[in-house]
């Protein structure tokens, strides 16, 4: 099983094999087609198609090392700093209280 930097680095090199060479400029088509895999994800969720929602989650997964392996950051550092973060944070932080 891969690290995640090493999941970056294979998926991107596959990506350029297949003529998919991102540069750090072309951010916000990167991040249309990280979006367009959240949209194809609510499709599955609108049409009951279940089966296919962790196919569609693989892709955001793919698109987001990709993403990440362009941008030059390293995702599992960036989750680790995060999730510190998080964990002080309150319950149901960020809802609305009324
Ligand atoms: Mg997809």
């Amino acid at each position: 099983m891969l690290e995640i930097k090493e999941w970056q680095e294979y998926i991107t090199s596959w990506a350029e094999a297949k003529g998919f060479v991102w540069i750090p400029e072309n951010i916000d088509t990167i991040l249309l087609r990280l979006h367009s895999e959240v949209s194809e994800a609510s499709e599955c969720v609108r049409d009951n198609q279940f089966e296919s929602l962790g196919e569609e989650f693989a892709d955001l997964f793919i698109r987001l090392a990709n993403a990440c392996e362009v941008m030059g950051i390293d995702l599992e550092k960036e989750v680790a700093i995060k999730m510190i973060k998080n964990e002080g944070r309150a319950h149901l932080h960020g809802r609305s209280r009324k």
